[in-house]
C-alpha cells in the first residue's frame, strides 16, 4: 500500500487541541498580531506568532482546556481574548463547512 510519509510535498502542523498532525491548510491558524491581538486567520497569511487547530470546536475546547493557546503565544491569555477568537474561530469553520445553513441562494 502506498504511504508517502517520506514525500514532503505538504506541510503538516500539529493541532495545539487533539495533537494530530494535519496538511497545513485543514487546520485554522490563530495568530497574535504585532499589538498583541488574537484572532483566527483563515487565510494563513496574517503576519505574526501562530498556533494550529482543527476546523472542529472540540479541538478548540481541548487547546484551551490544555492552555495549549497560553503556551503557544507565551502569556496568559485573557478571557474576553479566548471568546474573540473562540467566535472568530467558529465563523470560520462554518465558511469551510461551505454553504450549510442561511444561504438563501439561486
Ligand atoms: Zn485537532
Amino acid at each position: 500500500m502506498p504511504t508517502d510519509t517520506t514525500g514532503k510535498k505538504k506541510p503538516q502542523r500539529q493541532c495545539i487541541g487533539c495533537g494530530e498532525r494535519h496538511d497545513k491548510k485543514d487546520l485554522i491558524r490563530i495568530v497574535q498580531s504585532p499589538e498583541g491581538k488574537l484572532s483566527a486567520d483563515a487565510t494563513g497569511r496574517s503576519q505574526g506568532r501562530g498556533a494550529y487547530i482543527c476546523p472542529k470546536p472540540e479541538c478548540l475546547q481541548k487547546a484551551v482546556k490544555k492552555r495549549g493557546l497560553n503556551r503557544a503565544f507565551k502569556r496568559e491569555i485573557r478571557p474576553e481574548e479566548l471568546t474573540a477568537v473562540t467566535e472568530d474561530f467558529s465563523r470560520i469553520c462554518d465558511q469551510l463547512a461551505g454553504t450549510g445553513g442561511g444561504n438563501d441562494g439561486t
